[in-house]
């Protein structure tokens, strides 16, 4: 098969080794870089130019958009879709699953798991906000934040009160949750492809850090998860209308609950912490589901 790699970057693990999975099943990969595309939208034959001329026709298209570029990158998958390639995840999902708000909403009404979760812009209600999870220890978080930057524990109403009245200065979009303690500062990451678990790791945060992140000095080990932290994460997916997600969850008291599902999950740290070959596995996912037309993710919220 013909794929295309929509990935700013050759030169990133992720790509890399999506790269060299298809090629190790015999497919034709091309990395496009999205930003570069151009996009014919009058004609009766949608179509892109890539480097001066018409891309030539592909089967499959992987999409890796950066956060940066969700608008344009998912106009470009869009672009494909028009053009009947098979994606491995649908324009709507990534751009659904970017929305943390629209994120949170959709879980929600879904029944799945969530942290207890307040949302405000600019609110004077500040007391009422801090009241709506349940009080201090809370979480703040600045919606647009990324890899644990923007995110902040209050550990008393004092400081929370203080730090929700700076954030509104800000006039940023402010996000209260409770502060799931009994996590004790490890999340999961549920690597999910084509509706199943295809790999789980537990992420700890450094000593004395709530956070989990990798990139704030945390590490990583396998895990199995239980039935219905899987089948949680599933159904994550299934809502946000991805094929190939990553669901970040917390083990709290009352079971698991999503923080996140990120559509372009990094595979560096599932593969190296699990040995699994989960590029392999989102090519197999390719194969499987790839036809001319079929660009509708079954998947939907
Ligand atoms: P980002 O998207 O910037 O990485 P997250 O929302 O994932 O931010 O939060 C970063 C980390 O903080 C998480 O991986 C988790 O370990 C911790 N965390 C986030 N929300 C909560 C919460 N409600 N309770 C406990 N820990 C949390």
């Amino acid at each position: 098969m013909k794929i295309g790699l929509l990935s700013r970057n050759a030169n990133l693990y992720s790509t890399n080794r999506l790269k060299e999975a298809a090629e190790e099943r015999g497919h034709d990969v091309r990395v496009i870089d999205y930003l570069r595309c151009v996009m014919d939208i009058t004609s009766h034959k949608p179509a892109i130019r890539y480097g001066g001329q018409e891309l030539s026709p592909l089967d499959a298209v992987i999409p890796r958009i950066g956060a940066t570029h969700t608008f344009y990158g998912t106009a470009v998958v869009r672009q494909f879709e028009m053009m009947n390639v098979f994606p491995t995840n649908e324009s709507q999902g990534i751009s659904r699953s970017r929305d943390k708000l629209r994120s949170l909403q959709l879980l929600s009404r879904n029944g799945i798991g969530l942290p207890v979760t307040g949302i405000a812009h600019s609110t004077k209600d500040i007391d009422g906000l801090i009241e709506l999870v349940g009080g201090a220890p809370l979480i703040v978080k600045l919606i647009e934040g990324t890899q644990g930057v923007g995110v902040v524990l209050a550990e008393t109403k004092k400081a929370a009160e203080s730090v929700i009245a700076a954030f509104r200065q800000l006039d940023a979009n402010i996000l209260v949750q409770e502060f799931i303690k009994e996590a004790k500062g490890a999340d999961i990451r549920a690597f999910v492809i084509g509706g199943r678990v295809v790999a789980s790791m537990r992420r700890q945060g450094a000593p004395g850090e709530f956070r989990s992140n990798l990139h704030q000095g945390g590490h990583a080990e396998k895990i199995k998860l239980t039935p219905e932290e899987r089948s949680t994460a599933v159904r994550a997916a299934k809502t946000m209308g991805l094929n190939v997600c990553g669901v970040d969850l917390l083990r709290s008291n009352h079971g698991p609950v999503v923080m996140e599902v990120n559509s372009s999950p990094g595979l560096e740290g599932i593969e190296d912490t699990t040995g699994i070959d989960v590029a392999g596995k989102v090519i197999e996912f390719i194969e499987k589901n790839a036809r001319p037309g079929n660009t509708r993710t079954s998947a939907r919220g």
